[in-house]
């Protein structure tokens, strides 16, 4: 078939570009789930997304970016949009006295750049370890686990305002954290994460306050453990609690934890005497969610057709073969109406959905 000029045109822009169209998004994310984008690009530096990006405004079609896909899930139609996938990648090492500022690239991989800042004897993201996906999304959702979250050692990040069309670091202060929550979850697909700089300490302190920890400190009778073995604790009990990315479908956990007011709280506590809280401040409680879905839902390890709950961790949504979106979203909004019916508390997804 002859091209025409303007398809001519097209061709040798997305060739130059290597946008692609109508990729299937599944195998771009840790779900397995979903359909086509419209538009696809693999952007590897910033020539890259700044032709991406003008190419998405000229053509007025919409953007989503996405690193690791691990905490997406997507619709079953795809989006009709083009789909940045994040791979810039380079990191340096600056020492400032006690510390060392690490500036990663978004699509470096997360758990790569946590292995070698705890083989260099840098203190500060052991506790993150063997979390899926990308540095350039853990401001995103301020990534967190054992007591730790990403807000804890980010010190800034440097982005592209597409609204305002200008490149700008945001400080720490600037990102506005909360319990899985930012400034960019606030405003999303405004600012596209090109780096993040992470201020690590050389004689910093382990937490090891989490009880999965102490218990597994315990068991190994390690009393006051290094740095090393902090991070292969972590992974140690992350692989016992969690599936392998390798044999299942997961985002992981797909609800957030419920924090409530102090008298919801014990208001259940007097319902459930053995349910473990942990207050927040005066006011607030954070409520086990993956209790309540195993012990007062019983939602643990629950299976039909494609989809279910992981049976070490009813938080966890699992695809267990050719299972859809729509299965998935089936799935937790009978969780969602199970744990209202029996608590009356309205659970959130972590986990984004994208159409
Ligand atoms: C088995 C498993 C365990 C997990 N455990 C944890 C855990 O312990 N703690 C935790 O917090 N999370 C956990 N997660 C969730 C997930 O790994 C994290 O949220 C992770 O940071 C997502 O990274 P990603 O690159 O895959 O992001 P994606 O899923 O691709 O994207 C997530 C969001 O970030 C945005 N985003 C990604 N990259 C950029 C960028 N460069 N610029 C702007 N926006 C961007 C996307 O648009 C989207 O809104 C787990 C997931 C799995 C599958």
């Amino acid at each position: 078939m002859e091209l025409t000029p303007v398809h001519q045109h097209l061709a040798q822009t997305f060739q130059q570009m290597k946008i692609q169209e109508h990729v299937i998004l599944k195998d771009y994310t840790t779900f397995k789930i979903g359909g086509p984008a419209r538009f696809f690009c693999i952007v590897k530096n910033e020539d890259d997304l700044i032709e991406a990006f003008n190419f998405s405004k000229k053509n007025k079609i919409k953007m989503f970016v996405i690193g690791g896909g691990s905490n997406l899930l997507i619709a079953d139609a795809g989006y009709d949009g083009m789909v940045i996938k994040m791979d810039i990648s380079g990191k340096k090492y600056i020492e400032e006295g006690d510390f060392v500022k690490v500036t990663a690239g978004a699509g470096e991989n997360w758990d790569k750049l946590v292995e070698e800042t705890v083989e260099k004897g840098l203190y500060g993201l052991e506790n993150l370890s063997n979390i899926p996906g990308t540095v350039g999304a853990t401001p995103v959702q301020n990534i967190g686990a054992y007591g730790s979250e990403a807000k804890d050692v980010i010190e800034s990040v440097y982005v592209l305002d597409i609204i305002k069309d200008e490149y700008k670091t945001l400080t720490n202060v600037e990102c506005d954290f909360d319990y899985r929550d930012s400034f960019f979850k606030k405003n999303p697909q405004r600012y596209i994460i090109i780096s993040v700089t992470f201020k690590l300490n050389k004689k910093g302190k382990l937490n090891f306050n989490y009880k999965d920890i102490q218990e597994a400190l315990s068991a190994k009778k390690i009393k006051n453990p290094n740095l090393k073995q902090m991070r292969e604790i972590i992974i140690d009990i992350r692989n016992r609690k969690l599936p392998n990315l390798k044999t299942y479908g997961t985002a992981g956990s797909f609800f957030k934890n419920v924090i409530v007011s102090s008298i919801k709280a014990k208001e259940l506590l007097d319902k459930y005497p053995e349910m473990i809280v942990h207050a927040v401040n005066n006011k607030k409680t954070k409520i086990p969610l993956a209790w309540i879905l195993d012990h007062v839902c019983g939602f643990r390890g629950v299976k039909k057709g494609n989809v279910g709950t992981y049976q070490n961790q009813a938080l966890v949504l699992i695809n267990y073969g050719n299972a859809n979106a729509k299965e998935i979203i089936d799935l937790a909004q009978k969780m969602v109406d199970k744990v209202y019916e029996e608590t009356g508390i309205e659970i959130e997804p972590e986990v984004e959905y994208l159409e």
